[in-house]
Parts: C-alpha cells; sequence; structure tokens
C-alpha cells in the first residue's frame, strides 16, 4: 500500500507492507458437541480455558525417526467420562498486520527520520492560512 504526501521538498511516499498472519485453522467459536455419555461441549470465549468441560491428556511419549528425538502429543477428555473429544476448527479469519515501511522523496529512497521530518513540515504547511 502506498501513501502519497506532497511537501515543501517534493512528492513523499510511504510504501508499507502489509503481513499476512492468518492462520490455518483457528478453534470454531461455535461448536457445540454432545458426547457419548450426555455431556455437552462447547467453545468458551474470552480469556480463559476455551474448553472448561475438557481436559487435556498427554499421549505415550514415543522416538521418531526421522527427527531423531522422542515426540509426545496431547488429547482432550471429557472431565466426567474421558471421551477423545476434537473441538471443532474452522479456518483462520484472514488477518493483516502492518509490516516494513520504506519512504521515497521524488522516487528516491529516504531515511525514516528524513520521511517523520518531512510529514511534520507537510503538517505544518497545512495548518498555515
Ligand atoms: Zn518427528
Ligand atoms: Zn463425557
Amino acid at each position: 500500500m502506498s501513501t502519497i504526501v506532497p511537501t515543501p521538498e517534493g512528492e513523499l511516499r510511504i510504501e508499507r507492507d502489509f503481513v499476512d498472519v492468518t492462520v490455518a485453522a483457528e478453534p470454531d467459536p461455535n461448536w457445540v458437541y454432545t458426547d457419548q455419555h450426555g455431556h455437552e461441549h462447547r467453545y468458551h470465549p474470552g480469556e480463559g480455558d476455551h474448553y472448561p468441560t475438557l481436559v487435556t491428556v498427554m499421549d505415550e511419549p514415543y522416538w521418531c525417526p526421522d527427527c531423531e528425538e522422542e515426540h509426545q502429543f496431547d488429547h482432550l477428555e471429557c472431565r466426567l467420562c474421558g471421551e477423545q473429544i476434537s473441538p471443532g476448527i474452522r479456518p483462520g479469519t484472514p488477518r493483516k498486520v502492518p509490516g516494513m515501511w520504506a519512504a521515497y522523496l521524488n522516487d528516491e529512497p529516504i531515511s525514516g527520520e528524513h520521511a517523520d521530518a518531512l510529514l511534520a513540515a507537510a503538517r505544518e504547511s497545512r495548518g498555515r492560512p
């Protein structure tokens, strides 16, 4: 994305990158599941535990010949009956955050400090009658 600002020294262009930080999958907030024993499980929004009705159980560690190290996974179970449960997921919501930016004065690259000074000067000159 580029922004063009006229300044007393010429045309200032700011190019800003946006970095895609979309995750492949995220918890589905609408997930509800009733297990074999009639216990209801759902996603709880907010800061705390999203799955208060489930408990994390570590699996048996195993030796992975590919990585030459031990791996250990975990899974979620119903707190009450121990049924293994995989909470619903959905594709990640597209999300972009501002990344690097670069400034150009009349198409010549300039430093960030120079750009800041030009922006301040442009604001000032606009403020004058
Ligand atoms: Zn491995
Ligand atoms: Zn249960």
